[in-house]
């Protein structure tokens, strides 16, 4: 419509600055020795919970091919900023750590730069931009049918006093059933179900 090209709160107000400053975001990824899909891979395992540390949550959470992010964890493990294990259990998958290196380099992240910034921003700012950015993403990840990656206390299976008394606890995962701290549940997660 017309009108809405003079609306500054148009939808394409919202999204032509969203694609630049992720254009401008890029492009800084491609300074200090790493590249756009290594600092995706370093991010995504500083925030993903025990469960969701695999090659396998990591290309569904990018919804890129096997092959390419495997390339990515080769070229981050020869620089030495992760580091695998086979994981305990039947099958043997592998689980993903971050390196010192790559705690340190996570300090230096663009986007890291660019949270600070919007630390900055008023706090009703701040609210909305973020409470409009989460249903954006909704909307797009439920229209690709890709998995959500949400963190337990909007998950179905999560159970605030589940495991109070556990020294693992106090919460407790229903569908992993094993204890959970209060610092997991502000992982992300590969199993996450949104509560209905
Ligand atoms: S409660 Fe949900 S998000 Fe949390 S670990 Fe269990 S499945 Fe994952």
């Amino acid at each position: 419509m017309a009108g809405d090209e003079d609306d500054d709160t148009g939808g394409r107000m919202i999204v032509w600055p969203l694609e630049r400053l992720a254009r401008l975001m890029r492009a800084r990824e491609h300074e200090g020795g790493l590249n756009p899909a290594q600092w995706e891979a370093l991010r995504f395992l500083s925030r993903a919970n025990r469960f969701s540390n695999s090659p396998g949550a990591l290309t569904r959470y990018l919804g890129a091919t096997k092959g390419t992010v495997s390339q990515t964890l080769i070229a981050l493990e020869r620089k030495g900023y992760i580091s695998k294990t086979i994981r305990e259990g039947g099958r043997k998958s592998v689980s993903l750590s971050l390196t010192p290196k790559a705690i340190e380099a996570l300090t230096r992240d663009p986007w890291a730069d660019l949270a600070r910034a919007a630390e900055d921003l008023g706090g009703k700012t701040r609210r909305r931009l973020s409470r409009g950015l989460a249903e954006l993403l909704t909307q797009e990840i439920t229209r690709s049918g890709l998995a959500s990656f949400g963190d337990c206390a909007s998950c179905r299976f999560f159970r605030e006093r589940g495991r109070a008394g556990d020294a693992a606890g106090p919460h407790l995962c229903m569908l992993f059933e094993e204890a959970l701290s209060e610092q997991d549940t502000g992982k992300i997660c590969r199993e996450h179900a949104a509560a209905g």
